[in-house]
């Protein structure tokens, strides 16, 4: 940790997102010691994990001027991590098991994810801290400072200037729409994983998937329950890839990537086959996009890469002021919240300092270099995968706070696993048992739960 050289002071700060990562930075802020206000465009907290049956106009996204829906969330969408590593650290999501209408399962479902967040807003005090149905339009540094310009819903606007702003707004409502070759003049339908809700509209079509990951893995299932044939195309597989799955409904094929797309209506495969389809669900990921925010060409957005952006967290020259929680995507993600709030709070308060901003250039620098080296494309550089937990470690050194705890990681590492290998049944089928048991240890030793449950979730195997 580098050591405080300040006094330790109290900023006012405006937090934009009253999703998980908002709301966590909201409670770390606060805790620091400085006055929060947080921005957010909806009725409520919860963020992503609010669903709507509503998707936007534009079923791609292309359109800019398009109403934005900004929840990704589908109708069937259970979560993709084990509730055990995925809460807060001092706020287990552990079952409600006196509340009948709450979901116990290991992997619940989005509405339960969205009541886990109400309970720790309602916990720590958080709704206080919200203007909701305000939204950000737009966030520039005036004089040391950062002006804030917010919009409610009578269309009024005001200015506030602020001594900080730290950017929650989420990353996952702008599509990434695969280039297919020949799609210009293929004449199906096209809709992006952002605005599927649910498989009803693909009753008896043929629908090709691509992306094979938690989404397109999920979808293509949803989907092959009322279509007539589903066929995924998963880069991650090689060129001869040509399986058909028995399970679940016998009428989903898993292929290598497209090759190409024709005019008469055929999606050709790298692996050579050929099929006539309805529709392409693109599952094909996210952009970063954060149109509010005037950095006067400091910041840039290039290849999905956000830069400069020291440990994902500070852009050097106009830090501490500025700060994004919650930009590498995967993984566990609202420890990650915790701990980079954790950081951004206690760099503010001055109890942490940063290094200077030329040293935390040729850190980046150094790290952008690296990735090229080891032929990581820009686009994937806040994709941590496999070095997350390096990240964390790092982080949570820098600002004081106790590393993770190694079976998030490994339960987190075991879960993405069992859905390569087990897709269909990667949530109600486990054989980590041993990690459940010491996470609720863990917890009773910490005395977050009162006691230790009788019984885990067990495994549907
Ligand atoms: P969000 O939840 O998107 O919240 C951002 C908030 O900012 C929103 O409330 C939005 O209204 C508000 N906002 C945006 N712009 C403005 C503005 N200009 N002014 C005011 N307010 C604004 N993670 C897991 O840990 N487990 C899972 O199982 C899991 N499943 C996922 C499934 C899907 C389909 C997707 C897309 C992601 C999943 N994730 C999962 C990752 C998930 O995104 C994070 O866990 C987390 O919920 C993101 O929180 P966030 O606060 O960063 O963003």
């Amino acid at each position: 940790m580098a050591p405080a050289q300040n006094l330790i002071s109290s900023k006012h700060v405006a937090v934009i997102g009253a999703g998980a990562s908002g709301l966590i930075a909201a409670r770390e802020l606060h805790r620091e010691g400085h006055t929060v206000v947080v921005f957010e465009r909806e009725k409520q907290v919860g963020g992503l994990w609010i669903y709507s049956p509503k998707s936007e106009s534009d079923p791609l996204g292309l359109d800019p001027t398009r109403p934005i829906v900004h929840s990704s969330v589908y109708e069937s969408l259970r979560t993709n991590l084990p509730r055990e590593c995925m809460g807060f650290r001092d706020f287990p999501f552990v079952p409600c098991v006196d509340d009948f209408s709450r979901d116990s399962r290991r992997y619940p479902s989005h509405r339960e994810v969205l009541a886990y967040l109400q309970d720790f807003a309602r916990e720590f005090k958080i709704e206080k801290m919200v203007r909701f149905e305000t939204e950000v339009v737009r966030v520039e540094p005036v004089d040391g400072k950062w002006r804030v310009r917010s919009k409610n819903s009578d269309d009024l606007s005001e200015y506030e200037i602020f001594d900080a702003v730290v950017v929650c707004s989420g990353h996952y409502t702008e599509p990434y729409v695969a280039h297919i070759p020949g799609i210009k003049s293929w004449p199906g339908k096209q809709i992006h994983s952002h605005n599927y809700r649910v498989p009803g509209p693909f009753k008896n079509e043929v629908v090709v998937v691509i992306g094979n990951f938690a989404s397109g893995a999920d979808i293509s299932r949803d989907v092959a329950k009322v279509a007539k044939e589903v066929h995924v195309a998963s880069r991650g597989s090689e060129a001869s890839t040509y399986e058909k799955l028995s399970v679940p409904t016998n009428n989903l094929w898993i292929h290598s990537e497209i090759e190409t797309a024709c005019d008469d209506g055929s999606i050709v495969f790298k692996n050579g086959k050929a099929v006539r389809a309805d529709t392409v669900v693109y599952c094909t990921g996210y952009k970063y996009k954060f149109p509010f925010l005037e950095t006067n060409g400091y910041m840039s957005i290039d290849d999905n890469r956000v830069e400069p952006l020291y440990k994902h967290v500070f852009p050097p020259a106009l830090a501490p002021g500025l700060s994004f929680v919650g930009l590498p995507g995967m993984g566990i993600q609202f420890v990650m919240f915790e701990i980079q709030s954790k950081w951004v709070a206690a760099v503010l308060s001055g109890r942490v300092t940063l290094p200077a901003p030329e040293k935390m250039m040729e850190d980046l620098i150094a790290s952008y270099a690296m990735l090229e080296a080891l032929g990581i494309p820009k686009r994937y550089t806040h994709k941590l995968g496999k070095i997350q937990s390096n990240y964390l470690e790092w982080v949570a050194e820098e600002c004081g706070c106790q590393p993770v705890e190694p079976w998030r990681t490994q339960q987190v590492d075991r879960g993405y696993g069992r859905l390569g290998s087990n897709p269909e049944n990667y949530r109600d089928e486990w054989d980590d048992d041993n990690l459940i048991k010491e996470a609720y240890e863990d917890f009773a030793s910490k005395k977050l739960i009162s006691f230790l449950p009788s019984y885990f979730p067990k495994s549907g195997r």
